[in-house]
């Protein structure tokens, strides 16, 4: 089953971000775990009990893009989300399929954008999706 969703899934344990991973309701909860975390988070025993009750599931999820910047032909860099928490940063796509989170930057002119490795994207030449 993939979901998609519109906005960032994170494990509320590690707070990585998921594109797979367990959803669990608890009372008026709803968590997420990844893979590592679950465990520190419920025994076996109760995440089996929630399961069939329906309330705890392993899923994945698909984040629709909301950008994207067209690097070449073949390449490119999709948005997901702009997150402005402690530190502004901009959630994507990279080119290999990976998830990737990068502080929001501005350069002298003031213009925001992100580095990237070697690539630095501005935000005015990001395409609206
Ligand atoms: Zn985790």
């Amino acid at each position: 089953m993939n979901k998609q969703v519109n906005h960032i899934i994170r494990c509320d344990e590690c707070g990585e971000i998921l594109s797979s991973g367990h959803y669990v309701e608890e009372g008026v909860a709803q968590n997420y775990y990844c893979g590592d975390c679950l465990g520190k988070a419920m025994t076996e025993a109760e995440y089996n009990e929630l399961y069939e009750e329906g309330l705890a599931y392993y899923t994945e999820w698909e984040y629709e893009p909301i950008g994207v910047w067209t690097l070449t032909n073949t390449l490119a860099v999709e948005v997901l989300a702009i997150e402005y928490d402690i530190e502004d940063a901009v959630v994507i796509r990279e080119p290999d399929g990976s998830i990737g989170e990068y502080t929001i930057q501005y350069d002298t002119d003031g213009e925001p954008y992100i580095q990237a490795g070697e690539i630095r994207l501005y935000f005015d030449e990001c395409m609206r999706v």
